[in-house]
């Protein structure tokens, strides 16, 4: 029952530290700014990484084009946004608590 415990601190901790970047940042919107990224780097593609993108390895860039190619086309026929929700927001988070508890309970 303490590894449940501690699972939940872990969790909520993560949790409460989202809500606090997210409630310190400004309100989100859809206009460009070109000195840093809105939603319309989301929604449109982003200029500031196409002007920084020399600035990171080959390999970082590749791995990053591929995830989004990844997630565009992906084989269920669901779209970005969907692809996006499922594999990061539900399934790694899943796969993380699953292997943590399997540890946490391993090690017992
Ligand atoms: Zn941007």
């Amino acid at each position: 029952m303490k590894i449940f415990w501690i699972i939940c601190a872990i969790l909520f901790s993560a949790i409460l530290f989202m809500w606090g970047v997210n409630a310190s940042q400004p309100k989100a919107t859809h206009q460009f700014d070109p000195n840093k990224c809105t939603r319309f780097c989301h929604d449109k593609g982003c200029p500031h990484f196409e002007r920084r993108k020399n600035s990171f390895p080959d390999w970082a860039v590749s791995l990053y084009q591929s995830n989004i190619s990844m997630l565009k086309n992906n084989v269920f026929g669901l779209s970005y946004r969907e692809a996006n929700v499922l594999l990061y927001v539900l399934l790694v988070p899943i796969l993380s608590l699953t292997l943590l508890w399997g540890l946490l309970r391993k090690k017992k």
